[in-house]
């Protein structure tokens, strides 16, 4: 299926989610939603949705850039007269009523707006909307899992390549560049978030980012990373142990696999993201580390590495198939260590499945 497909595929869903809500107009700043529904991949631009018409607004860097990437859409270079090319654009369309995107416009923004659009000729009025293109993008599109699939297999492939750099006597940070470095060469292109790379006591820490810490015989080593793969991301988390471990450690480290797996089992369309949590931290609890699972068991993810829905007591959204979310319990003890595993599922009709193929069986250097 050819990207273009996809792209007005979710134009099309965008504009009936805009009629169910009477919005006429939509202005999209917000750069993983300006590319989620016009393939246009510069730094820098915005777009205008009506029901009729689209439109890229930006600057010279990325005109030409724009009209290749996005041929359904009309290019507007906003030059050195942003205000004036804005409201262009805005008459052209006929728009009355625009509607921006509450989350992702500043105040000074907004205040500009208001005072510029007090000297046009017709009124436009600015409403606020929420999470209408989140909306769309927690339900993952086939040309978006294929993506979703290379940004994964290259985090799968980066933990085989940690297992052959992992030793006590080498630091944490030199162990994060040279997965990155690894994983640039494999065709990620960056890191999908700071790379998390955390020994000993350090693995407590849920968000331990690499340090300068040298790793010692004995260490748990918690490590979160992932690939980019045309602008899609992976997050893959695994915790490898140093000889000689503590025996406490394999047991909790069963404890969190068999929360993942029920997790995953329980995961269908129609389950909230609270009661796929749920699942996993009645587990531990019963367990007895209840208070150890300090975070939310997942969360959406796509073009950002973090997004819609969350997997947490927060999560009312109900599941649905197409969504890509990750399942990553953990128990940490604080001054001892910690330990996670993380995996990306896809939900699809009756189950999920697992799309992450990297090795989850406890695994001592
Ligand atoms: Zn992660
Ligand atoms: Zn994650």
């Amino acid at each position: 299926m050819k990207d273009g497909f996809y792209l007005k595929n979710r134009l099309d869903n965008l504009r009936l989610l805009m009629a169910s809500r009477g919005i006429t107009a939509l202005w999209v700043r917000q750069d993983e939603n300006r590319r989620y529904l016009s393939g246009f991949t510069g730094d820098s631009g915005q777009l205008l949705i009506t029901t009729t018409s689209q439109y890229i607004l930006t600057d010279g860097r990325f005109t030409e850039q724009a009209r290749l990437e996005a041929p359904g859409f009309e290019v507007v270079d906003l030059g050195n007269r942003p205000r004036e090319q804005l409201a262009g654009a805005l008459f052209a369309a006929g728009v009355t009523e625009l509607y921006f995107e509450a989350e992702h416009l500043s105040y000074a923004a907004y205040e500009e707006f208001l005072k510029q659009a007090r000297d046009w000729p017709r009124p436009v009025d600015l409403k606020p909307v929420k999470g209408l293109v989140e909306q769309l993008r927690q339900v993952k599109d086939e040309g978006e899992i294929r993506l979703l699939q290379k940004a994964i297999d290259l985090a799968d492939a980066g933990f085989h390549h940690l297992l052959r750099i992992l030793r006590p006597g080498i630091r944490e940070r030199d162990i994060a560049l040279e997965l990155e470095y690894f994983l640039g060469k494999q065709g990620s292109s960056g890191p999908s978030f700071t790379t998390i790379i955390a020994g000993g006591p350090r693995a407590a820490l849920p968000h331990g980012v690499a340090s300068g810490r040298v790793l010692q015989p004995g260490d748990l080593v918690v490590m979160d990373f992932g690939a980019v793969y045309e602008g899609y991301h992976s997050d893959l988390t695994r915790t490898v142990a140093l000889a000689p471990v503590d025996p406490e450690w394999r047991r909790i480290y069963n404890i969190v696999l068999e929360a993942r797996e029920k997790a995953i089992a329980a995961i269908r369309p129609g389950l909230t993201g609270r009661e796929a949590d749920a699942v996993a931290r009645e587990h531990i609890a019963a367990a007895g580390y209840g208070p150890y699972f300090s975070h939310g068991l997942g969360h959406g993810v796509g073009l950002a590495v973090h997004e819609d829905p969350v997997l947490s007591s927060r999560g009312e959204v109900k599941l649905a198939a197409g969504m890509v979310v990750t399942v990553e319990p953990g128990i940490y003890l604080p001054g001892r260590g910690g330990i996670r595993i993380e995996d990306i599922v896809l939900v699809e009709e009756g189950g999920a499945r697992v799309l992450s193929r990297a090795p989850r069986e406890f695994i001592e250097l």
